[in-house]
């Protein structure tokens, strides 16, 4: 399917790079790089997204289209890159114009869009860009390096999940000789987080429960409005739920509205996140997952509770 997809871009001129709502480090440096490479390759293209790109994961200066395309190409655009995107749920109000092409590592991908590259054994789809780019011929550069390396560092946890396989160290080794700086990548991931965010955690972290290995909380919205926070500004609280001793399965959740609520999982040893998620409509991976659902996070809190707990014992 890689060599698919790399004919596909070698014939067709014009593209449209699209990644998942709320753009996580992989979503990021994976657009960007090939969005570095479709430069390289004098293609036109313009990366379309549903939310803001965060300040903190541009590393590199974002390539947002190429100028050239509108005089180029009347029939803009070919072709629609999906990348990191596990269903069309997660691109938002986003209708892709051209070809659907799908490079993803979710296990939740049950193959879409007309070309679907989706492998799970990825640790992100940055990892899977790097090799595109090979099979492309394009020259690593070291702004293609450090994006890509951002989206392993991302998705691995910074080399700490379980995708942080032989491969992963051997592909960022090549990476850091293209010039991406670990330092510097693992300094605005892990050591860039507003004071808001711990805000938010003190609040969670007094509220929490913990409870036949699982820990779960929430925030709601009138609480973020007292600390003048957004729901976007409590991501990434899950892993510090996850990272209690003896804690299989870490749930969090945040309103999003006054009746939308979004759900993070993280489960350790067990498929428990994702089979929990599932279960409300959700997915991601194994032990990272989502879901997004209608209703109040406090309300649901004792729901997922329930359900996590079903998934911990029969796994
Ligand atoms: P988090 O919720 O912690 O941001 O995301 C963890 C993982 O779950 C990510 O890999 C993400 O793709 C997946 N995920 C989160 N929310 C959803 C959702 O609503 N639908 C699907 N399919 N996956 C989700
Ligand atoms: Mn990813």
């Amino acid at each position: 399917m890689k060599k698919k997809i790399a004919e596909i871009i070698r014939e067709k001129s014009s593209f449209e790079i699209i990644t998942h709502e709320w753009p996580d480090a992989d979503a990021v440096g994976s657009s960007t790089a090939l969005a570095m490479a479709l430069v390289a390759l004098g293609k036109d293209f313009q990366i379309v997204n549903s939310t803001p790109t965060p300040e903190h994961l541009l590393l590199t200066p974002l390539p947002e289209k190429n100028s050239k395309f509108e005089i180029r190409n009347s029939k803009f655009p070919e072709v629609s890159l999906l990348l990191d995107v596990s269903d069309m749920g997660v691109i938002g109000e986003i209708k892709p114009k051209g070809m659907v092409v799908v490079i993803d590592h979710h296990a939740t991908n049950q193959g879409f869009g007309d070309v679907c590259w989706a492998d799970s054994r990825m640790s992100s789809t940055s990892e899977m860009i790097y090799e595109l780019l090979n099979a492309l011929d394009v020259e690593i550069t070291e702004q293609i390096a450090t994006n890509i390396y951002m989206g392993i560092f991302g998705d691995t946890g910074g080399f700490v999940h379980p995708n942080t396989t032989k491969k992963v160290f051997e592909v960022a080794k090549e990476l850091v000789n293209k010039g991406a700086n670990p330092n510097y990548v693992a300094d605005k991931l892990k050591k860039n987080k507003p004071i808001i965010y711990y805000n938010i955690l003190c609040l969670v972290i007094q509220r929490m429960s913990v409870k036949d290995g699982i820990c779960a909380a929430y925030v709601t919205s009138e609480e973020l409005r007292d600390l003048n926070a957004t729901p976007e500004d409590a991501s990434g609280i899950v892993e510090e739920l996850a990272s209690i001793a003896g804690v299989e399965l870490a749930i969090f959740l945040r309103d999003i509205d006054s009746c939308k609520a979004h759900c993070s999982l993280r489960s350790r040893n067990t498929n428990a996140a994702r089979l929990t998620a599932q279960a409300f409509g959700g997915g991601g991976h194994d032990k990272a997952a989502g879901f997004s659902i209608q209703g109040r996070a406090k309300e649901l809190a004792p729901v997922v509770f329930k359900e996590g707990l079903r998934w911990i014992q029969t796994a």
